[in-house]
């Protein structure tokens, strides 16, 4: 199997800010495997705070070239998935993007989209959340103007209390959708993330999600008994790994291929999250429609999609999951349902 991958900066349509930071683009890597004359599209996506780079990426392919290039049939993802997640801990949106290329070469090699392979129905796709960063309040209300064929809003909060209560405040001056809240682990303090929380059910607020950072899990257990509204796991879950032990902490975990490594755990997870009783939301980093197309094959499973990704930057350069009246609508195409429109 041949493997080729490619720097690719994602330019942001607005600036983009979160509890944490602001940022204006995000670095990505595109890849290709090619074997028996089809080529599968994978993509890592790297927001800088999470750790990887372009560089770590490409060290990460570099140690992984012997392992895909010795692959003569790449169906056999129970074998090469596992062999290159032992390659190196982390690293898991380098191995998002080769898991989402064999996927897709899979796919494409049978002319099936995954959804179809999972014997899953594209109509019984979600909606998709828009999300709304952190920014001024008249921007956060033009944003949110920009945002109107969207049937729910999601929107980063996190900095400071009076701040939190004005963007809110701001949306709902201009919209009356559905609201969902991140918070990206903003919130330190339970008393007054309770508050908070009791506040946002009175606005129209779906849930909750990542109110407090990932170390005050016990924290997080004790709003849960509190909160008005459901509570979702996102810095919390990373891995398959992580499910069980949030079940008394959260309602919920927000499952994204950028940090599971892929599809085949992030279709494990689902799984195993729906057994232990737990709401499933898919979510993405800002990515191009090769990787939103990719999740949204698994869209059909779950309660709550955020897979806007790709509508936040201007030079997406796949083609496949579109947004049609807010609902995510799976394209015809094999494979994770995605085409590469430009280079
Ligand atoms: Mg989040």
């Amino acid at each position: 199997m041949l493997l080729r991958h490619a720097p690719y900066t994602l330019e942001l349509r607005h600036p983009f800010g979160i509890a944490s930071n602001t940022r204006t683009s995000t670095p990505a890597t595109l890849l290709e495997v090619e074997h028996d004359g089809v080529i599968g599209y994978g993509e890592a996506a790297m927001p800088p705070h999470l750790g990887e780079s372009q560089a770590s990426v490409a060290a990460f392919l570099t140690l992984a070239t012997p392992l895909l290039t010795a692959v003569h049939d790449p169906f056999q993802l129970a074998e090469i998935l596992p062999a290159l997640d032992a390659l190196a801990p982390g690293n898991t949106a380098a191995k998002a993007a080769v898991d989402i290329a064999l996927h897709d070469w899979i796919g494409k090699k049978l002319g099936t989209p995954w959804h179809r392979i999972w014997g899953l129905d594209a109509a019984q796709a979600p909606v998709t959340s828009f999300t709304i960063g952190i920014d001024t309040i008249d921007i956060v209300r033009q944003k949110t103007r920009e945002a109107s064929i969207y049937k729910i809003i999601k929107v980063k909060l996190g900095r400071d209390d009076a701040t939190d209560r004005a963007i809110i405040t701001a949306i709902r001056e201009v919209t009356d959708v559905p609201l969902t809240i991140d918070a990206n682990q903003g919130w330190k303090n339970r008393d007054s993330a309770l508050r908070l929380i009791e506040w946002c059910a009175t606005q129209g607020v779906v849930f909750i999600e990542q109110p407090m950072p990932k170390e005050q899990l016990d924290d997080t257990a004790w709003l849960r008994e509190r909160s008005p509204l459901p509570l979702i796991a996102d810095e919390n879950c990373q891995r398959l790994v992580d499910i069980a032990k949030l079940v008394g902490a959260f309602h919920g975990v927000n499952i994204k291929l950028m940090k599971c490594t892929g599809l085949r755990e992030a279709h494990k997870m689902i799984i195993l999250a729906r057994a232990l009783g737990l709401k499933v939301m898919l979510g993405c980093m800002t990515e191009t429609s090769c990787a939103i197309s990719a999740a949204a094959q698994l869209s059909p499973l779950v309660d709550w999609a955020d897979l806007d990704g790709a509508l936040l930057i201007k030079n997406d350069c796949f083609r496949g999951t579109t947004i049609v009246d807010g609902k995510l609508t799976l394209s015809k195409l094999p494979g994770i349902g995605a085409e590469k429109i430009s280079r």
